[in-house]
């Protein structure tokens, strides 16, 4: 097993990236995709949030291009496809910092910029570009993207481009790109709806990792709630929280308007935070992370679609205002903090209606999750309990539990 990055075949002025970088030794998924993509293989890789899966496709591309180095200016021969455009320029931004010592062009195709930006950069000699599907096809239809001189097609994030019905895109711009050599696709999870068929289609004989953090990667996540009786008790619990235990947090919110109430609310408390929510300008959004990012800000308030795959560094707390849709997006939001072996708290703020949730949370990620109290903020109310089902009425409930599903997919 392979313990550092001098173990791999990086070139010099790859390694010391990565050392400035700050980066001492592989994560699980470095050691073993980087390797096989160096030998020519496609990859089926998945490895939790925050393990270093950029990298463990960027520096293989890197060293592939600097092995092939091209013979004459032209078109980007790596094109890596991400989900969302946060996510684009994220990749992007690692792809440079370890391409710092190289003459490599990195470049990115996604929504919220002006065609004529885009125009004038492909106009010049790229070697990789980090793009959106969507965007990107449409720049392939309109002639403006050739996707002849692609060598090495990248999937980042395949189980969320999926989730977002990018799959048809993404096929077609499997298609365009058919004079490639590799493909790599990276994924949080491959289960999930549709992904084994997926994979078939675009990969040839690949590699399968399925990277296993080690302890020291595994996430350091603290998880607890609070109980709250009501919607002034719960902004009271955050306000406390933020302000006095949190040092950087994210707070989730369900919709675009429950994020909207809780920033008029922080406003008149004079607590000052960022917000990014879907649909929203790219320089906006650029902006609210930056302030994060910098820390002129320590809260930054988000929904789901807005913090897909966004890599916030140091977040100390992920807190759920609002709880989420399923226990999979828990685990998702809660994958924003302890990043790479660094510590981190999750904390749910729930009131009565939320507790069920709250309990399917606990089993999905087979973690006892404590109530925790807030001197002088306690809850009035008495935590409501969700009985087990008694063996002897499994048909009935059964049959019940039937009827309330029909009922709930209605609302
Ligand atoms: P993933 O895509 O698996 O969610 P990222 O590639 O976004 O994870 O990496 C998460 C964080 O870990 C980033 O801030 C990245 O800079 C850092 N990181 C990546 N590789 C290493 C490493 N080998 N050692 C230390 N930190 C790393
Ligand atoms: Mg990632």
């Amino acid at each position: 097993m392979i313990k550092n990055f001098a173990e791999l075949d990086l070139d010099p002025n790859l390694l010391s990236a990565i050392e400035e970088m700050g980066f001492k030794r592989p994560t699980q998924v470095q050691a073993q995709a980087i390797p096989q993509a160096l030998d020519g293989r496609d990859i089926l890789a998945s490895a939790p949030t925050g393990t270093g899966k950029t990298a463990a496709f960027v520096l293989p591309a890197l060293q592939y291009l600097q092995d092939f180095p091209r013979r004459k200016p032209g078109p980007a021969r790596v094109l890596i496809l991400t989900p969302t455009r946060e996510l684009a320029m994220q990749v992007a931004d690692q792809a440079r910092a370890l391409a710092k010592n190289t003459k490599l062009n990195i470049f990115t195709i996604t929504g919220g910029v002006q065609y004529q930006e885009h125009a004038d950069i492909l106009a010049t000699t790229q070697d990789i570009v980090v793009a959106t599907p969507g965007r990107l096809m449409e720049y392939i239809q309109a002639e403006r993207f050739d996707c002849r001189a692609i060598e090495w097609l990248i999937l980042d994030e395949a189980d969320r481009m999926l989730d977002m019905g990018f799959g048809p895109t993404v096929d077609r711009l499997s298609q365009e790109c058919r004079w490639r050599k590799q493909t790599l696709l990276f994924s949080a999870t491959l289960e999930g709806k549709g992904v084994e068929g997926f994979t078939a289609d675009l990969l040839k004989d690949p590699a399968e990792i399925d990277a296993e953090p080690s302890r020291s990667e595994r996430k350091k996540i603290t998880q607890w709630y609070h109980r709250a009786d009501n919607a002034e008790h719960k902004l009271a619990l955050l306000k406390k929280i933020i302000t006095e235990q949190a040092e950087r947090s994210i707070v989730f919110l369900k919709t675009r308007e429950r994020l909207a109430e809780l920033r008029t609310e922080l406003e008149k408390a004079q607590i000052p935070c960022a917000w990014i929510q879907g649909e929203m300008p790219q320089d906006r959004r650029n902006n609210a992370i930056a302030r994060f990012r910098d820390g002129t800000v320590n809260v930054l308030l988000a929904t789901d679609v807005a913090a897909r795959g966004i890599d916030l560094p140091d977040v100390s707390h992920v807190i759920n205002y609002d709880m989420p849709r399923s226990a999979d997006v828990y685990l998702h939001r809660i994958g924003r903090t302890a990043r790479a072996g660094k510590k981190g708290s999750a904390i749910s703020i729930v009131e009565a209606h939320d507790q069920q949730m709250m309990d399917r949370v606990a089993r999905y990620v087979k973690e006892d999750i404590k109530e925790r109290f807030i001197k002088e903020m306690r809850p009035a109310h008495k935590k409501p309990v969700f009985k087990k089902k008694k063996k002897d009425d499994k048909k009935k409930s059964a049959t019940k539990a039937k009827v309330k599903k029909k009922t709930s997919k209605k609302k």
